[in-house]
């Protein structure tokens, strides 16, 4: 079984979805995983933070908008066909259903069942295309299968043994196509895997399945060298190890959910990344093995908060650190970056939901500083660590304002903090100075 996940430009348009029909339209049993076309679930979350905020004639407006463009897209790619109608009927429940939303006190699941929307409307969409195409095809809900734990872990148990018997019900069918992001929470209600999180969907069906491959379709050749929206002349990769892709997700490559590699490590399926729009090109695949050495990716993490803590009493006594890490665990706050000196450490946080306590808690026995707006900048490679080439990076560096070095936490990772207004030059800097 293959399972193929199509992003939100993927299926962004009439045109984009015929493709897709194109791409999967091949003789082997797969799974496809769809996202919402693309803007969907940004209007879905302005929608959702509109009612949030009382402001129920702006949700009605965008929700009309909404509206009428999926009619327009359900007319343009059905409307000569006997599924026309069908659809239809159900994008217009779906923006009824909306609508009477609008007046409901907000909730955390409320906003959960605003977002779960553009998933739902667009495999819908795609799957009567490809019935009209007599593509042998259906929808498996996701609602059925998929969810998570209280400890918000995809309950793996639960996840292969209603998957396996959706599909064993369905063994005629080709082409099971179901929805990415969505899934039940603990309790049954409705839940998600964050933004971007139909990846993760994918590699946990594809660990369920013990898929031969996962395939992520996307609307750039792969997983390039550094970030394509700030840095010009970046080029695509054509093997990752799943540590490489893990670290380059985590710290902030769009182009993965970081968590995307996790489900499927342990079987060492492969994820295969592709482009869409250019079925043709290698893109990148990422297996346990990792090939050529030195620096091969930087990413960017924004949103990250640094925290300077001196111990009080001067030098780091023991045991210092262990009540430090104890806040932090308690108040359920990962720590990214750290560095340490004699008397201080320093460092991040991507959360801070919690740092009022945070701060409240160390300040009874140590002096705090906060930065915000800072922007981890992470370089990833094979036993970068060890290779020659990295010397480099500390020439560059006097150029660059640095708040926080990691070097040596892994072998496959040079971290940098820096502040966010910097961001950009310094990831071009680098970018010249290690690619061109
Ligand atoms: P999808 O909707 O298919 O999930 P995303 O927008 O989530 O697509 O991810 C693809 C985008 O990620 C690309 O268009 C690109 O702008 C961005 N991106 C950020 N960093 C990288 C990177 N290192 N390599 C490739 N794309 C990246
Ligand atoms: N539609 C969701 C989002 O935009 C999930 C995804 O596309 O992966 O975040
Ligand atoms: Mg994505």
């Amino acid at each position: 079984m293959q399972v193929l996940k199509f992003g939100g430009t993927s299926v962004g348009s009439v045109e984009n979805m015929i493709n897709v029909a194109d791409i999967i339209n091949t003789t082997t049993k797969k799974i496809v995983v769809l996202s919402a076309m693309s803007g969907t679930t940004n209007a879905l979350v302005s929608i959702a933070e509109s009612i949030k905020n009382t402001e129920v004639l702006s949700a009605n407006h965008q929700i009309q908008v909404l509206y009428d463009i999926y009619k327009a897209t359900c007319k343009q790619l059905l409307s000569n066909t006997e599924f026309y109608k069908g659809v239809l009927k159900y994008i217009e429940l779906t923006f009824e259903n909306l609508s009477s939303l609008t007046r409901k006190a907000y909730s955390e699941q409320l906003y959960n069942q605003i977002v779960s929307q553009g998933e739902l409307l667009s495999t819908q969409l795609f799957n009567a295309y490809c019935n009209s195409k007599k593509i042998n095809s259906i929808v498996l809900p996701a609602l059925d299968f998929m969810r998570i734990d209280r400890s918000q872990e995809p309950d793996s148990f639960y996840i292969k043994k209603n998957l396996e018997r959706a599909l064993n019900q369905l063994p005629e069918t080709d082409v099971y196509i179901t929805q990415g992001f969505i899934c039940l929470d603990a309790l049954g209600n409705v839940s998600n895997f964050k933004r971007g999180g139909s990846d993760y969907t994918a590699t946990i069906i594809g660990s369920a399945v013990n898929a031969e491959e996962v395939q992520i379709w996307t609307d750039i050749d792969g997983v390039h060298n550094n970030d394509p929206r700030f840095v010009q002349n970046t080029t695509p990769i054509s093997d990752l190890s799943y540590d490489e892709s893990a670290e380059l997700a985590y710290f902030g490559a769009k182009i993965l959910h970081p968590q995307t590699v996790l489900p499927v490590r342990l079987q060492q399926i492969p994820v295969r990344l592709k482009n869409t729009m250019a079925p043709k090109a290698y893109g990148t695949l990422i297996t346990q093995n990792s090939k050529g050495d030195g620096i091969k990716a930087i990413a960017a993490k924004d949103g990250i908060t640094a925290i300077k803590i001196k111990s009080a009493r001067m030098l780091l006594a023991h045991g210092f650190l262990k009540k430090v890490f104890e806040i932090f665990d308690r108040l359920e706050t990962a720590i990214d970056m750290i560095t340490t000196s004699e008397v201080a450490i320093s460092l991040t946080i991507d959360n801070d939901e919690n740092l009022t306590s945070i701060l409240k808690e160390l300040r009874e026995f140590c002096f705090v500083e906060v930065e915000e707006h800072h922007s981890i900048i992470c370089l990833v490679g094979h036993a970068i660590v060890d290779h020659p080439d990295t010397h480099k990076l500390f020439q560059i560096l006097q150029d660059i304002n640095v708040r926080m070095i990691s070097y040596g936490g892994s072998k496959n990772n040079i971290s940098l903090l820096v502040n966010t207004s910097d961001k950009v030059e310094t990831l071009s800097k680098l970018h010249r100075y290690i690619f061109e």
